[in-house]
């Protein structure tokens, strides 16, 4: 099981650039999602004028069925300057790469729960950490992308664009600091560093 909660809402806020689209994921079975909450949210967006669209639907981690039902929208996400995305960590990480040249922000925080895991993508994996990051990271997952799960930039082992770790994968910071650029939010990792809450990490338990 995972369950997901919305971020705080006046950080959320403050994140969203310009014309916004809300994706909403009801997600699988495996997962509880705060339906209440985040339909009170797109009301609110909606009604300030911030959101511009949005679409409730299942499974958003499916890119091909995402892409059928995403059709009828392909004009309000092209004058979108940010899609907000709530669902679990992998349903962001497939909306932002979907849409390379768009700024996909994760609305929710994905914890872990024991129990059956669902069956998620291979291309994209969440490790549930409870705090995500993929609002910082241009949708990468930086625990998942990269070896020691780094949040605060690259080690410095890589070479030729490899992971120290295992030469068989690209840095998962080298790909997180191309993507920054192509979305011009370099500036992003000069932020101090985002300190981590660690009691929401399943992992350290
Ligand atoms: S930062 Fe990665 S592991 Fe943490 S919730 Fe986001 S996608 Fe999942
Ligand atoms: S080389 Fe890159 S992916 Fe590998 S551990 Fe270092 S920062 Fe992480």
């Amino acid at each position: 099981m995972l369950i997901t909660e919305l971020k705080n809402q006046e950080l959320l806020k403050s994140q969203l650039k310009g014309k916004t689209f809300l994706l909403l994921c009801h997600g699988c079975k495996e997962l509880r999602f705060p339906e209440k909450e985040a339909e009170e949210l797109v009301k609110e967006l909606t009604e300030e004028g911030i959101a511009i669209g949005s679409l409730t639907t299942d499974y958003i981690c499916n890119e091909e069925n995402l892409k059928l039902r995403l059709n009828r929208f392909a004009e309000q996400i092209e004058a979108a300057d940010t899609i907000l995305v709530l669902s679990c960590g992998v349903g962001v990480q497939t909306v932002a790469s979907m849409y390379p040249n768009k700024r996909v922000l994760p609305g929710c925080d994905t914890y872990r729960l024991p129990g059956f895991q669902g069956v998620t993508p291979l291309e994209h994996d969440c490790q549930q950490c409870g705090q995500c990051y993929l609002n910082l990271t241009g949708g990468i997952c930086p625990l998942t992308a990269c070896s020691k799960s780094l949040i605060n930039g690259q080690c410095g082992g890589a070479r030729d664009g490899k992971c120290e770790v295992d030469p068989n994968m690209e840095c998962g910071w080298e790909r997180i600091y191309r993507k920054l650029e192509q979305l011009g939010r370099l500036d992003v990792l000069k932020c101090p560093v985002q300190l981590r809450n660690y009691a929401t990490d399943e992992a350290v338990k």
